[in-house]
């Protein structure tokens, strides 16, 4: 990811903490885009990168960021991965990281932050709620606050996502991104490399149509997209196993719709029932193993036809933003549903 280091925020390279995170693979779905019926399925897999995430990307650019601000203490709320990264990058840099997570969040998360050593509080409820009981103990402390979109460097390293893209794509871009949308990091993230890239005069003015995906569980942003809206409402009782979905009110949400509105692109929601059948049927026929929300991209792919976003030769690209493997439940259940989509 560092190979982007003149358009990222660290100055010296001494403050650089890497772990190995970016440059990850796009595998084509060769054998699943014959039998769906799509003429180019690419998948980015992000299940690469350090802590099994791509929440690394992220915590790479804001923790050496925050090293190079001289912080010694760095706080967040999340769903799970975002923690695990700052705990592991928060390890590599010497600033001590404390913890919000849902007590219902994979057990995977929740011990490997532990493992890092960090700081880990477990609260009853959401993320909403996890950021609610971090602030009230961050008050009067120097913790620095790393919750999505409230600080600017998580993003730009996010943005290596679209830098990455163009370059592997030969200097152009997929007619399609399909993307499992949470607080939406990286969608906006995507947006503002390719903005970029223009002003640098390496890319022209297309742009992909950019698709959010979200969970019918928790699916603010497609609510807010099919009302025509330009900012979320609020989403109760946000349920969804994929736990990096499960986001009920993205504070960047304004940014994600101007992202799908500009770009011609649209919103779906899918039900935890199909995103469980995705998984299965990308294991067994292109040997991956999706996290559930890189599954939701897949589960999509029926309703992206309905909705004419696709034609039979769109060079549509998903994202698997994590490793299957840190999710146990979700694959025990995977493990005894059948195949079909
Ligand atoms: C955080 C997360 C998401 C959502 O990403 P945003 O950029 O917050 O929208 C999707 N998938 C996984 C595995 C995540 O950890």
């Amino acid at each position: 990811m560092w190979r982007y280091q003149e358009l990222l925020p660290v100055l010296s390279d001494s403050n650089i903490i890497s772990l190995g995170e970016g440059f990850t693979p796009i595998l084509p779905l060769t054998r699943l885009a014959v039998s769906l019926g799509f003429g180019h399925l690419l998948m980015k897999d992000e299940s690469f990168n350090p802590t099994g995430s791509f929440k690394a990307r992220g915590l790479s650019a804001a923790v050496s960021k925050a090293k190079e601000l001289d912080v010694r203490e760095a706080c967040m709320p999340t769903a799970g991965n975002a923690g695990a990264a700052l705990a592991a990058y928060g390890a590599a840099a010497g600033i001590f990281p404390h913890i919000y997570m849902p007590d219902d969040t994979p057990r995977v998360n929740i011990v490997e932050c532990q493992v890092y050593g960090a700081d880990v509080h477990l609260v009853r409820g959401n993320i909403s709620d996890a950021a609610k009981a971090m602030n009230a103990e961050r008050a009067g402390t120097s913790w620095f606050d790393m919750s999505t979109l409230k600080e600017p460097y998580r993003l730009e390293g996010k943005k290596t996502l679209g830098f990455e893209i163009v370059e592997q794509f030969g200097w152009g871009l997929p007619d399609v991104i399909v993307y499992p949308t949470g607080g939406g990091t990286g969608l906006i993230g995507m947006w503002k490399a390719f903005d970029e890239l223009q002003q640098l005069g390496w890319i022209g003015d297309q742009r992909p149509k950019m698709v959010s995906v979200q969970a019918k569980g928790c699916a603010p942003i497609v609510k807010a997209f099919e009302s025509g809206l330009t900012v979320s409402e609020f989403w109760n009782d946000a349920a969804t196993i994929a736990s990096g979905l499960r986001v009920p009110k993205a504070f960047a949400d304004s940014l994600i719709l101007k992202a799908i509105y500009d770009s011609g692109g649209c919103a779906l929601a899918v039900d935890d029932e199909e995103i469980v059948r995705a998984i299965r049927l990308v294991a067994s026929t292109e040997g991956i193993l999706l996290s559930p929300e890189g599954a939701s991209t897949i589960a999509a792919l029926p309703l992206l036809r309905d909705h004419g976003v696709v034609q039979s030769e769109s060079r549509v690209l998903l994202f698997n933003t994590g490793s299957g493997l840190k999710y146990s439940e979700v694959l025990l259940l995977a493990a005894v549903r059948p195949t079909s989509m």
